[in-house]
């Protein structure tokens, strides 16, 4: 079968942006190479591993997960379902490390290595602090910095607990952040991803509270703290930094116009 007609026969089941991911996991070759080459030959065995993928897509399943990887910050990154798939608005707080490059950096809840990799990518001289409570998301992380080629110091346990005693000058963080009644959970790609990575209590403020509460005693004088947060969270987190202390209290909208990120300095 060609390339075109296999992509004309699960037009029904799922995107064609979709199909088209598949099928280059599945033949091996660039989105360029299929695009040009329509009329390619696809061999049974691969016809029916990619009609396989096609039905678990159908069934639900990220593509990210199918093919096992997804970009962010223009770097290649392997996911597997024991990480959070990477998200666009989550670059916000790489460009925030980017705009005042700071030394010492933290990187709390780390998945799949992301933000922390990307950051260590565009700020060399930088040292950058991994942390994540998921042993099995730290392997992927530890993976993605080696394959990118930085150094990144990966520690296992629960937000501030593998950094006891120390200081940073920046602290980055994607908590979960999403109420565990929300039905936002049962719906779509995020069904599959850990709950560990995305929920947070009643209100989904429980780790960002935790995560406030923490950030002063290994923050220097003058270090920052910023995070992701809901979409409906923006008063309530600048409310939390400012009862905390925190000083220039400032927040970012992401692509679609929402708040997202919000950050504050420790006086
Ligand atoms: N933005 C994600 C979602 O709503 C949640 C990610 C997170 O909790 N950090 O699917």
């Amino acid at each position: 079968m060609s390339i075109a007609e296999l992509l004309e026969e699960v037009r029904a089941s799922i995107p064609l942006r979709e199909a088209r991911l598949l099928l280059c996991h599945v033949i091996g070759v660039s989105h360029a190479v299929l695009e040009a080459h329509p009329e390619g030959k696809v061999s049974p065995q691969d016809a029916a591993s990619f009609r396989a993928l096609v039905a678990r897509r159908a069934a639900g399943e990220p593509v990210a997960y199918l093919i096992g990887h997804r970009e962010f910050y223009g770097l290649d990154f392997q996911v597997t379902p024991a990480v959070l798939i990477p998200r666009e608005e989550t670059e916000l707080l790489v460009d925030i490390a980017v705009e005042q490059p700071a030394q010492r950096i933290l990187d709390l809840g780390t998945g799949s290595g992301c933000l922390a990799i990307a950051v260590a990518k565009q700020l060399p001289q930088a040292r950058v602090t991994a942390v994540d409570a998921s042993a099995a998301a730290l392997a992927v992380a530890q993976a993605n910095a080696a394959r990118h080629a930085v150094s990144v110091r990966f520690l296992l346990g629960d937000w501030f607990a593998p950094v006891e005693g120390e200081r940073f000058d920046l602290i980055l963080a994607n908590p979960p952040y999403v109420a565990e009644a929300d039905p936002h959970l049962s719906q779509g790609d995020v069904r599959f991803e850990p709950r560990s990575a995305l929920a947070a209590g009643s209100e989904g403020l429980d780790d960002i509270r935790r995560i406030v509460a923490g950030a002063g005693a290994h923050l220097v004088p003058g270090g920052r703290l910023y995070f992701e947060h809901g979409y409906d969270q923006a008063r309530a987190v600048a409310a939390l930094l400012d009862a905390a202390g925190f000083v220039s209290i400032a927040q970012r909208r992401d692509l679609a116009g929402i708040l997202r990120v919000t950050g504050g300095t420790r006086p």
